[in-house]
């Protein structure tokens, strides 16, 4: 038998005993996610979702809608626009704005571009959601696209920050704080950000496991 077929999928009290969340800081200084133990938790079997030993099929129907809402294109619209507007005010070596500049423009222009395939992509995926046919492995085409934009992005921020991206101040400033860190505001969390987006290769399933699931799944090689 295949190993995914001992798998069972289980909704869990997180306030049953043997239950212990430890949390996890991230690169970016935050708060976000958690270590969660499980020792001896009892979980009644009115709590299994869909049959025994199938909760693999499950766990794939999740993850390709998962995936499919990483690709994040509305979210990636808005953090290219943002960058054009910091960049229009940002000055380049050359001590015009940075947007004039033409490799960071050529970046700028790229990143566009890739983000236009992904719409259209990402587009195709929601006709077919429209006509019964749900998310399938194409959603990992998705997923290694969209995050690898929004990481792109992250590093234009920084790249525009300059030399004020690199005072790092773990987890500074939150909302309501009074202090003013040096530099531009939006440079104060340029790097946070860039570390933490790090994560969107990872998370969701690997970028190269997702490789594998697409040669796979969708080439059929
Ligand atoms: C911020 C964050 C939030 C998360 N949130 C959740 C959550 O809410 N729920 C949840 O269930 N999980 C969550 N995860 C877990 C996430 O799904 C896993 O971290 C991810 O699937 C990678 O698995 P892994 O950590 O076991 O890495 P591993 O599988 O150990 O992989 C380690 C490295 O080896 C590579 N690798 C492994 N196997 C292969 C292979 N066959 N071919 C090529 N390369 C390979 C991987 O690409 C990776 O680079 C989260 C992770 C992060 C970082």
């Amino acid at each position: 038998a295949k190993i995914q077929e001992g798998i069972s999928f289980l909704l869990i009290d997180m306030k049953s005993p043997g239950v212990t969340v430890r949390p996890i800081i991230t690169l970016g200084g935050e708060h976000e996610v958690n270590e969660v133990w499980l020792e001896n938790v009892k979980v009644p079997v009115e709590n299994r979702i869909y049959e025994e030993n199938k909760g693999w099929t499950c766990a794939k129907f999740l993850l390709a809608h998962e995936r499919s809402g990483i690709a994040g294109v509305a979210r990636s619209k808005r953090g290219i626009e943002r960058i054009r507007q910091i960049a229009s005010t940002e000055l380049s070596d050359d001590g015009d704005a940075l947007i004039k500049d033409p490799m960071f423009k050529r970046k700028v222009a790229e990143l566009e571009i890739d983000l236009t395939a992904l719409e259209y992509t990402e587009l195709r995926t929601l006709a077919g959601e429209a006509s019964g046919k749900g998310p399938g492995p194409e959603s990992s085409v998705l997923k290694i696209k969209g995050t690898e934009i929004q990481q792109r992005i992250t590093e234009l921020v920084l790249e525009a920050a300059g030399h004020y991206g690199a005072p790092y101040f773990r987890g500074f400033p939150k909302d309501g704080d009074n202090a003013h860190p040096i530099g531009p505001d939006f440079a104060h969390r340029a790097a946070p950000t860039y570390f933490n987006v790090r994560k969107t290769s990872i998370y969701g399933g690997s970028n190269e496991i997702q490789r594998n699931i697409i040669a796979k799944m969708v080439l059929g090689l």
